[in-house]
């Protein structure tokens, strides 16, 4: 079953950009608050969720620390962290929604960057973690990796500057091409009739609904932390950001 009115309309999958948009609180409950329309990404694919703020027509805001998917499909609840006050949130009334920049401006690098990875290492992914801080991305491989030349591809990918953009293709489409299909623990959501494709020209191409920078020269100073072997047939590898985190 397919209900409509539950579905949010999701500005952030067209232009990851969007730090905020007007919209309509749909509902409220002890999970948070659904809107009409959001630029806030719900947790999924590995990336986390966004924070921001919901600010009412009054200018107070209340504060959102983390954004899920709900239980219907299309459905996203704004989590509002402990202690804001969700009496003040009114059903039908026109609100802000404004994401933490900062926070999403790391998950995009990160994000990116765990795609200029992908390009580096030839293997399947079986699992993949993009938060604030680091990113990581397991990959089913026995083979050890060198952190350094990680560090160094993910540099010259970088320098060279390249074009980031989506489009969507039919799941037709997808079917005829498998080998689009990267990653063995996150496939694409099935169902919709369109697959949201991420390109980076000339180095990787796969299905995601991520946020991206627009070019891979903003995704900056980013470098291999740390590789592990997890498993015998799983690799590691956590990324973090070379410069020192603001304020
Ligand atoms: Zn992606």
């Amino acid at each position: 079953m397919r209900d409509d009115a539950a579905m949010t309309e999701e500005l952030f999958r067209e232009d990851a950009s969007l730090h905020e948009c007007t919209a309509r609180v749909v509902a409220i409950d002890e999970l948070g608050v659904r809107l009409d329309r959001t630029v806030f990404y719900p947790q999924g694919g590995g990336q986390a969720g966004d924070a921001g703020v919901l600010q009412l027509a009054d200018g107070r805001e209340v504060a959102v620390s983390d954004t899920r998917k709900g239980a219907l499909p299309g459905e996203i609840v704004h989590v509002l962290a402990p202690g804001a006050d969700a009496g003040a949130v009114q059903v039908g009334s026109t609100v802000t929604a404004r994401i933490d920049v900062a926070r999403r401006r790391a998950h995009m690098r990160f994000h990116t960057a765990t795609h200029l990875l992908c390009a580096l290492v030839p293997h399947p992914v079986d699992g993949c973690s993009i938060t604030e801080r680091y990113a990581r991305l397991d990959f089913h491989m026995n083979e050890p990796l060198d952190k350094q030349a990680l560090t160094d591809g993910i540099a010259r990918l970088v320098a060279q500057a390249h074009r980031v953009s989506h489009r969507w293709i039919s799941e037709a489409e997808l079917d005829a091409n498998p080998q689009l299909v990267r990653s063995m623990s996150v496939m694409p959501p099935r169902g919709q009739g369109r697959i949201r494709v991420l390109e980076i020209e000339g180095v990787d191409l796969q299905p995601c609904g991520g946020t991206h920078v627009t070019n891979t020269s903003e995704v900056g100073a980013v470098v291999v932390t740390k590789v592990e072997k997890k498993s015998a047939m799983t690799r590691r590898v956590v990324l973090g950001f070379a410069e020192p985190a603001a304020g």
